[in-house]
């Protein structure tokens, strides 16, 4: 057995260290600098490896195409696809990443506990070119054609409306199916996330000189803390997990004359996340009542859609992921996203993209790590399958 840990952990040190933290504020995609100098050294290191055609998009995303063994040009195209951003939620800058043994004696990464790690998702990627290196120096192993993508900005959501859609039809004439390597622990994939809404909420009062306002004013202030108090807390994202909803309200602001409430509605079924959001128009007409003189205005939209059920129109994308997991002596359990993923988006867009684990735990955070052996498996699991599906 090659020692796939040399493939892969170089590199993942490497690209920790490189600040690539997105930033919500920025309305530039990709949101930071720094993404544009890790895409940089990830499109070198594929040319190194052979790929010498491997380019950076317009808006940073990184494409290279691994071509077909020859005769097995006809094969479906599966794409690999991870981040370069990482979250704003923990500090990104100066990461020194420490190596050591875990009390069950493995062999983990995890930053100096002043910064996150960025195994979400520098561990997808290093896991990507790890495998590309193994099948580039591998020609025995037979294959179709395997096009990987680095995409920017997943972390804020603002990567993925530039999708290189038409490059990437020109470059293999449509991808069969994508994998994001962006997942947790060993034998962890997904192929389920939520529904989710948004609902702006707003509330005009009946504003009056504050002295003479006995009986009259509606003071728009009260209207959305009592619709925000009118949320179910045991449906809140605090109270619930598994496959429960809920409401979360993640903005409030206003003053006497006019307020907004921000609402986050969510749930695995589509039927169920559009009740929730109905019963929003129940609160505000309560509101209402409360409030002579006040109006509540309710009015939502969809973010994302839960991929499964395009997922499950094309089964061989599971059935082959399930197969390269059994040749890889990996255990895989389904666990259903309580988010979305650019995944969740793309399999919208029609390329149905499960997502497989990476290896690495508490993401977003001072105590994130990874496990060297979980990276290696991960890495394993790339290559069977697109070994899977060339056969
Ligand atoms: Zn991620």
């Amino acid at each position: 057995m090659e020692n796939f840990s040399e493939l892969i952990i170089p590199r993942f040190l490497r690209y920790v260290r490189i600040c690539t933290t997105s930033d919500r504020r920025n309305a530039e995609t990709p949101s930071s600098e720094g993404q544009w100098e890790l895409a940089r050294l990830l499109a070198e290191e594929l040319k190194v490896l052979g790929i010498v055609d491997a380019e950076i998009t317009d808006h940073c995303y990184v494409l290279a195409k691994i071509p077909a063994s020859p005769g097995f040009q006809d094969k479906p195209t599966i794409g690999f696809m991870a981040h370069l951003d990482t979250s704003q939620d923990a500090s990104g800058i100066n990461i020194k990443p420490i190596t050591e043994k875990n009390d069950a004696g493995d062999t983990i990464i995890r930053s100096d506990g002043t910064t996150l790690l960025g195994a979400d998702d520098k561990a997808g990627i290093a896991e990507i070119i790890g495998a590309a290196e193994y099948l580039l120096s591998h020609p025995e192993i037979n294959h179709g054609p395997v096009l990987i993508i680095f995409s920017p900005d997943e972390e804020t959501g603002k990567g993925l409306p530039f999708f290189p859609m038409d490059r990437i039809k020109a470059l293999t004439g449509g991808l069969s199916a994508c994998y994001t390597l962006d997942g947790g622990p060993l034998g962890e994939l997904e192929t389920e996330c939520f529904n989710a809404i948004e609902a702006k909420v707003s509330f005009t009062g009946r504003v009056i000189h504050l002295g003479t306002a006995r009986g009259k004013l509606a003071n728009a202030c009260l209207m959305a803390a009592a619709f925000a108090v009118m949320l179910p807390r045991t449906e809140s994202p605090e109270a619930t997990d598994g496959y429960y909803g809920y409401y979360c309200p993640t903005e409030i602001s206003g003053n006497l004359q006019q307020a907004e409430l921000e609402v986050f509605i969510r749930d695995f079924d589509l039927g169920r996340v559009k009740e929730r959001a109905a019963v929003l128009e129940t609160f505000a007409r309560a509101v209402e009542t409360q409030f002579p003189g006040g109006k509540v205005q309710v009015e939502w939209k969809i973010q994302y859609l839960n991929m499964k059920e395009k997922i499950d129109s094309h089964p061989e994308v599971l059935a082959k992921l399930e197969e390269a997991a059994r040749r890889t002596g990996v255990e895989f359990y389904l666990k259903p996203i309580r988010g979305g993923t650019d995944g969740s988006r793309l399999t919208e867009l029609g390329i149905p993209t499960p997502n497989i684990f990476i290896g690495g735990r508490d993401f977003h955070s001072l105590s994130e790590w990874v496990s060297v052996s979980d990276m290696e498996t991960a890495c394993r699991l790339v290559v069977e399958l697109v070994r899977v599906w060339g056969a």
